[in-house]
């Protein structure tokens, strides 16, 4: 089976800064890694290949040269093949533009099984792209699996569970399909010292515009429909007071107050 397995590079920290300017992150200004969650996706589409004991793990990122640094963690891991999605005109996409070009460099990687995404990425933080890749591809989607209990080559399916408010919803897809994967997924592994010297000496293929059939238009920031118009940070415009109860006195002290306080708010009488 060959399963396809988009992977983001992030900032290594949740301290993002962003360019009031021009609303976008400032990228340079951290250490990126990938992106933790696509780290479960790649778990579970490593876990299908070896069961069904055929078939190969393709790793994707769209993103600058350096981006290149996840597919080589992706390798190390034990994926079979990367490749880079890089041009300068792919630069200020949104999450439709993303899903566009991944889609589309998914569509040449055909014939495939499976795409499995992580549950979001920890900067953007939005969980479209896993479905927008679906909705180009026009294949089936299940968001938030916490389970595969079974593929079925013949029948051309895959059961999973999904991870729903109060327990699991079972969905049969067909396959090709797409899934995005929560944490509970499986146990994350570790690279093998044969994973890193493989990734060590790794080429990666690299497919930019001219390599994928998505009109100029459709790109990057041409190509997003939306924009971020105003970047701030919120004020805190409430009065607040901090109470210290720090012994039992203290308790005693910070609990009339507290009765005070709602009274004179009229919360209680
Ligand atoms: C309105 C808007 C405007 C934006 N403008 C800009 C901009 O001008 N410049 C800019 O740099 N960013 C911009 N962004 C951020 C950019 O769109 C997102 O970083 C990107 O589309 C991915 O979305 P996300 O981070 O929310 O990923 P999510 O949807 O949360 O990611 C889900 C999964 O999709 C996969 N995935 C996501 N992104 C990639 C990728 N690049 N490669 C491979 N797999 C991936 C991963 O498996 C990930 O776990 C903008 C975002 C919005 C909402």
């Amino acid at each position: 089976m060959r399963i396809v397995v988009p992977v983001k590079q992030v900032p290594a920290t949740d301290a993002v800064t962003m360019d009031p300017e021009t609303g976008t992150m400032v990228r340079s200004a951290a250490a990126s890694v990938i992106n933790p969650l696509d780290l479960y996706a790649l778990e579970a589409a490593l876990r299908l290949r070896d069961s069904s004991g055929d078939g190969d793990v393709v790793a994707l990122t769209m993103g600058p040269p350096p981006a290149e640094a996840v597919l080589r963690e992706a390798v190390s891991l034990g994926c079979d093949r990367g490749i880079l999605l890089s041009d300068t005109r792919f630069g200020g996409a949104d999450t439709w533009a993303t899903s566009r070009v991944l889609a589309a460099a998914i569509e040449r990687l055909k014939p495939i099984d499976l795409v499995i995404t992580g549950e979001r990425a920890t900067d953007g933080d939005t969980a479209q792209v896993g479905p927008g890749i679906a909705a180009w591809l026009d294949i089936p989607l299940a968001t938030y699996v916490a389970h595969v209990t079974g593929v079925d080559g013949a029948a051309a399916t895959v059961t999973v569970e999904r991870l729903v408010e109060d327990g699991y919803q079972i969905v049969r897809l067909s396959t090709p399909a797409l899934l995005t994967v929560v944490k509970e997924i499986a146990p994350l592994r570790l690279p093998t010292l044969d994973g890193v010297m493989r990734a060590r000496r790794a080429e990666f293929e690299r497919w930019g515009a001219v390599d994928l059939a998505v009109p100029a238009e459709e790109l990057g920031l041409k190509g997003s429909p939306t924009r971020v118009v105003n970047i701030a940070t919120p004020q805190v415009t409430r009065e607040g007071e901090t109470i210290d109860a720090g012994d039992e006195a203290g308790v005693a002290q910070a609990a009339v107050r507290i009765a005070d306080l709602l009274e004179d708010a009229g919360v209680v009488r």
